[in-house]
């Protein structure tokens, strides 16, 4: 079987919903890069998509929002960089190991003032669990088979990650609310 992600892989480990934050952490071994999220983070879920920080061999990211205010580079902020400045997420990754570290979004949208974080890169590991998986039909654009998606969506209901091939129903929605009030049509 593929490997999804190593934090979903082999059923999906209850975190505390009273999470207060911590230190992210890069791969590096000498000078990594830290950054303090110093309040809970919220939506998270596995990610398909071909853009997100994925860790070795996995077809998912696990990815999740905090308030970009409340994120803070706090060591070795020099070695980051922005993966690509015409993306909504301005993602910025260690140019050593390659890892994303935080990815603000700074353009008018829904998400503005939320950075994106991958919270397997916390100090602790009780951070809320995914709570659902986005973009899944979007693996296929990484090079995974077509004819595995029936097993990869099977395998994401069965640890309790429903499967969305876009994001879930309610950030949809909460998308297209911001969208119909920036447009007048609702108040
Ligand atoms: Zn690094
Ligand atoms: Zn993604």
């Amino acid at each position: 079987m593929r490997l999804l992600h190593p934090a979903i892989q082999n059923g999906v480990k209850k975190g505390n919903p009273a999470f207060a934050g911590g230190t992210l952490t890069c791969k590096c071994a000498d000078k990594p890069v830290k950054v303090k999220v110093a309040v809970n983070i919220a939506h998270n879920h596995a990610c398909g998509c071909t853009k997100c920080w994925k860790p070795a061999g996995a077809a998912f990211s696990v990815v999740a929002v905090a308030p970009t205010d409340q994120v803070t580079v706090v060591a070795n902020g020099d070695k980051l960089a922005i993966v690509d400045d015409k993306a909504l997420i301005l993602r910025h990754a260690c140019k050593v190991c390659g890892t994303h570290m935080y990815g603000p979004v700074e353009r008018d949208h829904a998400f503005k003032g939320l950075a994106f974080v991958h919270p397997e890169l916390f100090d602790k590991d009780d951070w809320p669990e995914p709570g659902f998986a986005a973009f899944v039909s979007s693996v296929i654009e990484s090079g995974v088979d077509p004819s595995e998606m029936e097993g990869i969506r099977k395998k994401l209901k069965e640890v309790g990650l429903e499967p969305y091939d876009c994001l879930s129903p309610g950030l949809m929605d909460y998308i297209a609310t911001w969208i119909a009030k920036k447009t007048g049509v609702l108040q």
